[in-house]
């Protein structure tokens, strides 16, 4: 049995390894996975894995900090939902100094379609950084 770890929520075509878990099959890990990398190293539990065919959505959140501004979060909003990925959630947050972090959850079909999104929010008006997190 294979699943995806919840962790570090890999999609198609980050690098991944699978984890041998006691009683629970495989679970698949990004290669760059803070819980995975001291584990690296054992050669019983850690096994090649590569992405296959299959087609479906993955969850993946990311944020994007950025110089607030009126209408910053719905600018984003409307270039993700332009290119028709889907917003599970979307919220924007003031961290003090005019600086605000807007963290998303969308489906994806893959890294490359991710990427493609990042850089076009990166474009958007006063904003600093795009960058993926585990979890929002
Ligand atoms: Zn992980």
């Amino acid at each position: 049995m294979i699943k995806l770890a919840q962790c570090c929520t890999p999609v198609p075509f980050d690098d991944i390894v699978g984890f041998v878990t006691r009683g629970r099959g495989i679970t698949i890990h990004r290669l760059n996975c803070s819980n995975i990398r001291l584990l690296l190293n054992d050669k019983n539990r850690i096994k090649k894995a590569e992405w296959g065919k299959a087609k479906r959505n993955f969850n993946v959140a990311f944020k994007v900090k950025a110089y607030d501004r009126i209408n910053l979060l719905k600018d984003i909003i409307s270039i993700i939902t332009d290119t028709k990925i889907i917003i599970n959630s979307a919220s924007a947050k003031a961290i003090g100094n005019k600086i605000a972090v807007c963290s998303f959850l969308v489906e994806i079909s893959d890294n490359e379609q991710l990427q493609s999104i990042f850089s076009k929010i990166q474009n958007v008006q006063n904003v600093i950084k795009v960058y993926r997190v585990d979890n929002i």
